[in-house]
């Protein structure tokens, strides 16, 4: 069921958004050479344990497309890893392309927000090229999310980026509602027909995130921890989700980030 907020409940959600944006921001900082992924899924349980009314989405998260709990607060994927990746004792280098996908609960309502970056100084100009066309998809999704157009409006203006910089498309994760819980309807595709699908109304909340692969669109899970999915070919994956409120007017980007 696709749930329509109040513009008060729109207000209430804007903690939960904005601890997202902080974290990952500082999360952003730390992420150097050297620093272990566990280190950087111990902050944010540090973080989600320290603020009241805080508890993560992640740790007892166990969906159909996953193998058991989450039993991590973030989700680390670093390479040809894209999404849902599991922390593990793995020591960043110079020159890995990481994506960081966030989601917590404060107060009762979900904050769900993902960056990619380069970690070092040694980046391939096609890892920030790839980076790049998410955050431009992300953009281009959020420019859509307006009343009068349609869910199809913002999944093709996702689609149209990919497809301009060379990317294919996987359609089998996208975007979703977002509320008291992290997954609801509608889905967000990230590719589709614009003018169609269900029309966009003040006090719908979504999670917008674009994710490509280099040079492929399909993807497999890492058998080893049941979750991580990875590009088929080994190519590097890149993702950027924002949560966002559809207003009278533009939409409010509830996970903004001070950068
Ligand atoms: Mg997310």
């Amino acid at each position: 069921m696709i749930e329509i907020k109040t513009r008060q409940e729109i207000e209430q959600m804007k903690p939960a958004g904005r601890f997202v944006g902080s974290i990952l921001n500082n999360l952003r900082n730390m992420a150097k050479p050297g620093v272990n992924l566990l280190d950087l899924d111990n902050y944010v349980k540090q973080q989600i344990e320290s603020r009241k009314g805080a508890t993560s989405c992640y740790v007892d998260y166990a969906p159909d497309f996953g193998t058991g709990p989450f039993s991590h607060y973030i989700c680390l994927s670093v390479n040809d890893a894209v999404l849902h990746g599991v922390p593990f004792d793995y020591t960043l280098t110079d020159g890995d392309l990481l994506s960081m996908d966030l989601a917590i609960d404060v107060d009762g309502w979900v904050g769900d927000s993902a960056i990619s970056l380069v970690v070092g100084e040694q980046a391939d100009p096609e890892d920030l090229r790839l980076i790049k066309a998410t955050e431009d998809a992300l953009q281009a999704g959020i420019a859509q999310a307006k009343p009068g157009n349609r869910l199809g409006d913002i999944s093709a203006a996702i689609g149209a980026v990919a497809h301009e910089q060379g990317y294919s498309v996987n359609v089998e994760f996208g975007g979703h509602g977002v509320g008291h819980v992290m997954h609801g309807d509608p889905l967000v595709p990230n590719d589709g027909r614009a003018h169609h699908g269900f029309k966009l109304r003040p006090g719908l909340v979504i999670a917008i995130e674009p994710w490509f692969m280099a040079t492929t669109d399909e993807i497999y899970q890492d058998p080893n921890d049941g979750w991580t999915l990875r590009s088929q070919d080994g190519s590097r994956g890149a993702h950027s989700e924002h949560t966002i409120a559809i207003t009278e007017g533009d939409p409010i980007i509830l996970t903004a980030r001070d950068e």
